[in-house]
């Protein structure tokens, strides 16, 4: 079931790119496991994808200690402080700064690793009053200013758009979020590296690959629906 669903999905990754003119090498499919247990992951390793995706710092923890070390953890959920120090040198890379306060805490614990934890800004690009990230036209003055934080850094942005039943309702945002990545590259800010633009789920990862993404992150469309009473 896992392998088929899995199959399915990147053969619609190939597809969408192809339709687009791009090349596969470019999108990288982030295995999004919360909830889901070790075995299932394990499930998936065995198709050789390496890149998960959490959104609890404490799960993201307990499962890299269970699994091998060489998988590729990315934290892809709000994030509080005083939780940094469970992932810092766990996770390959955090998607979901957005606050100065965040980003100081992450270069803090970075530097008592010894790293430089790369991250990227989440961006609330359709302005939803329910979520988090940074409103479109205040993300580049944030990124100016976490540019000056030594040991961490920013290498593109993520969104969760909306909820919608039609995929194609969210390609503007995704469209909206590209530009912004092209404007904000194209500053050539110093110690920002401008490479990774990380949008699409399960329900319109299709219309964000088409739209420029080089990470999707697909949960349920892998490991079926999530079941949030266990
Ligand atoms: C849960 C989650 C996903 C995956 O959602 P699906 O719709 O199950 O694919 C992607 N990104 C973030 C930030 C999430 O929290």
């Amino acid at each position: 079931m896992l392998r088929e669903n899995l199959h399915d999905i990147q053969k619609r990754v190939r597809l969408a790119c192809q339709r687009s003119g791009r090349n596969p090498d470019e999108v990288t499919l982030i295995a999004v496991s919360k909830t889901k247990p070790v075995s299932m992951i394990q499930e998936i390793i065995s198709e050789q994808v390496f890149d998960f995706g959490e959104n609890k710092p404490q799960e993201l923890r307990d499962k890299y200690e269970l699994l091998p070390k060489d998988l590729r953890w990315h934290m892809i959920g709000h994030l509080q402080r005083n939780k940094v120090k469970y992932i810092i040198d766990k996770a390959c890379l955090i998607h979901s700064v957005d606050s100065v306060r965040l980003a100081e805490t992450i270069n803090q614990e970075a530097e008592k690793h010894g790293i430089v934890m790369p991250v990227l800004v989440e961006v609330n690009i359709a302005k939803e009053p329910s979520k988090f990230g940074l409103m479109p036209e205040e993300t580049l003055d944030f990124i100016r200013e976490v540019s000056h934080f030594t040991h961490i850094k920013v290498n593109g942005l993520m969104t969760i758009a909306p909820f919608v039943e039609n995929p194609e309702d969210n390609r503007f945002y995704f469209q909206n979020l590209k530009k912004l990545y092209v404007d904000i590259k194209e500053k050539n800010i110093d110690n920002v590296n401008m490479c990774i633009l990380s949008m699409g789920m399960t329900g319109d990862f299709e219309v964000a690959i088409e739209e420029g993404a080089t990470m999707v992150r697909v949960g349920t469309g892998i490991f079926g629906e999530r079941n949030y009473q266990i």
